[in-house]
């Protein structure tokens, strides 16, 4: 890589960001291109954030990514918001346009394209997704443009309820959403007929890898899940549904596609998927090695 006087900033604020792999798969897609960009990852605590802004500005990086705790307070600092950043309420990808900075969210169309990606037909699709905060709001915002229904199941059911009234009240498209508990009843239900499951909840994650939000029996072979944690890369709900047969997605190509539309909105540039995902496995693969 050769930095100099013109390489471009883009970095990634959020507290914490240590253990991000955004800088290793932004970075092997920028050489790959021969791009004189360059990508770090800077800790920023809430009450700093208003500040590194300022900071952003005055010393004119080129974009940024925003995760855990900014994606929301971050938009009070910006001039502008996209669409979709403005319906779904938050920002994770930001683009310093000759000093102005405009947010936009990525997340949705990161899980959007990662179900592509993986050929999975969206259009008139019965899809359950688990969840309903922050990551749950950007994917379903995303897919009611192209499902044929949506089933919003979360513990605390407002929160459930309260997403889809904003999808319904937000989206010109008219698509059937219903919603409910996290329920072994609703779930039991609601899955004989689905064609894609999301998990948007952090059950199963390290280190309770051992959990799973969905019992192995109401899964089926006619099914896409798709899990988006990526630690473990396989969680168990991905074992026990690729057991039964049900083609699996995991959260690591949902963080490589959010991540290639960010690299397309700073660089204008179609992302080097390939690249990136390459990158980020062999990186995992050597933080387990250590
Ligand atoms: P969030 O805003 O904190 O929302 C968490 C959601 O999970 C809420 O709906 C919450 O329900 C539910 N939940 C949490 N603990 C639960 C439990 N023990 N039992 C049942 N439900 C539970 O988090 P988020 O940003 O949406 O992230 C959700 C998951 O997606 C996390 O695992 C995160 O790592 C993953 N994620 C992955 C990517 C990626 O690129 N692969 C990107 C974003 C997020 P309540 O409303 O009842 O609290």
């Amino acid at each position: 890589m050769r930095i100099s006087g013109e390489t471009k900033v883009c970095a990634l604020i959020g507290y914490p960001v240590e253990h991000s792999l955004s800088p290793c798969f932004q970075n092997a897609a920028f050489q790959h291109l021969g791009l004189n960009f360059v990508y770090v990852a800077f800790p920023v605590k809430a009450s700093e954030l208003s500040d590194a802004i300022r900071g952003v500005r005055s010393l004119g990086f080129h974009g940024l990514n925003v995760t855990m705790p900014h994606k929301i307070t971050v938009i009070k600092h910006l001039d502008e918001l996209d669409d979709a950043a403005k319906k779904i309420g938050s920002v994770n990808t930001i683009l310093n346009r000759n000093g102005r900075l405009i947010g936009y969210t990525t997340d949705g169309i990161g899980a959007v394209n990662a179900l592509k990606y993986n050929g999975v037909e969206l259009y008139g699709r019965k899809i359950v997704i688990l969840g309903a905060g922050g990551a749950s709001r950007a994917i379903s915002f995303t897919l009611a443009e192209e499902a044929g229904e949506l089933v919003i199941l979360n513990r605390t059911v407002g929160r459930a309820e309260r997403l889809a009234f904003d999808i319904n009240r937000l989206i010109s498209r008219s698509v059937r959403i219903r919603w409910g508990g996290l329920t072994e009843e609703n779930l039991r239900e609601e899955l004989k007929d689905a064609d894609i499951l999301i998990n948007a909840t952090p059950i199963g994650m390290m280190p309770n890898a051992d959990e799973t939000p969905v019992k192995r029996d109401f899964l089926h072979p006619d099914m896409t899940v798709f899990d988006l944690i990526y630690h473990p890369l396989e969680t168990r709900l991905l074992k026990e549904a690729k057991n039964v047969g049900a083609k699996t997605i995991n959260g690591l190509d949902m963080l490589i596609h959010q991540g290639a539309a960010s690299f397309k909105i700073w660089t204008g540039i179609d992302p080097p998927v390939n690249v990136m995902m390459r990158a980020a496995e062999e990186e995992l693969k050597r933080r387990e090695e250590i």
